[in-house]
């Protein structure tokens, strides 16, 4: 059978010269099905419109802080890790992808905020300063193992494949969602509040996790179940 291939979108390293993905990407979408590749970091319409036409699906990578000049903002003393170059990559194929409702898009940590970013939204820069009522969502204990519950809202995309209510997610970040999209809607939520999951409900599959099932996957059916839903949903 032919696999969908599922292009991923990637950072760079500091010194501008590798293209940086974390393996577990790779392995959960293998496990799940799917032919992943690396995208070129370009923000050149031409060729993203290339990597529309030609990906079944798009997953937009976990990385540093979105350039909070993308939202309308100065950037704060703990905001940091920005590449402008990604930024711009990111911003432009996510709007492409919410009008393109033929290739599934999967957003994951700071490729959620882009989702959101892209399409209206804002961000908090940094939880403890902004939010000092937050929980810990910078957690100590191994990636791969669950930090803090998240609410998952019924009757959303999200919850067809996770299941309604409690999920028990990793929570690897120090921003979150402040103001969600007008296009998407808030599908999980942290005890203290914090934005954890958006989609779109007027697009087959554009889903946005905070927490990385690319990390958790092997001994966590829900996040092996939320890599098989965005890889069928490509077919
Ligand atoms: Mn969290």
């Amino acid at each position: 059978m032919k696999r969908p291939l599922i292009g991923l979108v990637t950072g760079l390293n500091k010194e501008e010269t590798y293209l940086i993905v974390n393996n577990g990407y790779v392995r959960a979408l293998e496990a799940a099905g799917a032919l992943p590749v690396v995208l070129p970091l370009t923000a050149d319409p031409e060729e993203l419109e290339a990597c529309i036409e030609q990906m079944d699906g798009i997953l937009i990578t976990g990385g540093g802080d979105i350039d909070p000049e993308c939202y309308g903002e100065h950037t704060l003393p703990a905001c940091g890790g920005i590449d402008t170059e990604r930024d711009a990559m990111e911003i432009a194929i996510a709007k492409l992808l919410a009008i393109h409702p033929e290739v599934p898009t999967l957003g994951v940590c700071r490729g959620c905020q882009v989702l959101n970013v892209a399409l209206g939204g804002t961000m908090y820069q940094d939880i403890p300063s902004q939010v000092p009522t937050a929980i810990a969502h910078r957690q100590k204990q191994p990636e791969r193992y669950p930090a803090h519950p998240v609410d998952v809202a019924a009757e959303t995309k999200l919850a067809a494949i996770v299941g309604a209510g409690e999920l028990r997610v990793n929570s690897l970040h120090h921003q979150a969602i402040k103001d969600v999209a007008p296009s998407l809607i808030c599908t999980a939520k942290a005890p203290d509040g914090i934005v954890e999951a958006i989609e779109m409900p007027a697009h087959p599959f554009f889903v946005g996790v905070q927490w990385h099932p690319e990390r958790m996957w092997k001994n966590d059916a829900p996040s092996l179940a939320l890599f098989r839903a965005f890889v069928d949903a490509c077919r």
